[in-house]
């Protein structure tokens, strides 16, 4: 299964940014959105499924918004999610989280679209007082996607109740959370089984337990004989030696 997401915008896009008045930097728009993507990705990882960014993940290109749907058609992907931030209130305090609906959409994608927003309501407390919070707009990416897309706007970079908000690392990972949350509601999407992790369960909590999964998978490693790999233990020279005669024979290599 494919999901396929987007940071709106990209790097330099004129305009869209936070209000000087409460964001000195004025950070922009893209770099909010990159970064909720980020941990959208991030938390994807651990489910049965493939993200594709749509648009350009350095920020350097602009990708043209009927090109960020029709990459996600042309993958095939189930589910489309548009990530950006708001703006229109011009300083005042109202705001909050809405996401966005094209009108032709699916019974799937309204359900989608309502998740999404109870999700990341539910786990920010930015309930919109400004947007309404369901809309419906044809966006030329939510229009042209074929499978259940949705354009989120995570708050408001011009309202002084949003911005000390949104500019939080916290914030954008709770929303990262609630997308995930409704993507795995809405589309079934089971966690992977940790399989390697029960073959080895002391190597579940070290940072090389990839590493290490892949070094006895290839026969250059083996464990103890309790079968356990103690990954902090130091290697001895023996054990380096016939590492590194199996690595220079080929032995185990796939
Ligand atoms: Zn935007």
């Amino acid at each position: 299964m494919i999901i396929a997401i987007d940071a709106g915008h990209y790097r330099s896009t004129p305009g869209k940014r936070c209000m000087k008045k409460l964001d000195p930097n004025e950070t922009r728009e893209w770099i909010l959105n990159d970064r909720m993507a980020r941990h959208v990705e991030a938390l994807l990882a651990d489910y049965e499924c493939t993200v594709l960014r749509c648009d350009d993940r350095t920020g350097e290109k602009d990708t043209e918004l009927y090109e960020r749907a029709a990459k996600a058609n042309r993958a095939g992907a189930a589910a489309f999610i548009s990530i950006h931030h708001n703006a229109g209130v011009n300083g005042q305090s109202g705001g909050g989280i809405c996401v966005f609906r094209a009108e032709n959409a699916s019974e799937t994608t309204k359900k989608f679209q309502k998740a999404v927003y109870d999700e990341t309501v539910s786990r920010t407390g930015l309930k919109g007082n400004r947007a309404t919070p369901l809309p419906v707009t044809n966006h030329t990416v939510t229009y042209n996607a074929k499978m259940p897309s949705i354009l989120g706007e995570f708050g408001f970079m011009d309202s002084s109740t949003d911005v000390p908000i949104i500019l939080t690392e916290e914030f954008s990972k709770q929303c990262a959370a609630g997308i995930v949350a409704a993507l795995v509601d809405i589309f079934k999407i089971k966690k992977k089984e940790i399989k390697k992790m029960d073959k080895f369960p002391d190597i579940k909590d070290s940072g090389y337990r990839d590493y290490i999964n892949r070094a006895a998978e290839l026969g250059l490693m083996q464990g103890f004989a309790d079968g356990s790999f103690r990954p902090n233990e130091p290697v001895t020279r023996g054990m380096l030696a016939a590492v590194a005669v199996r690595l220079k024979e080929g032995k185990g290599g796939k």
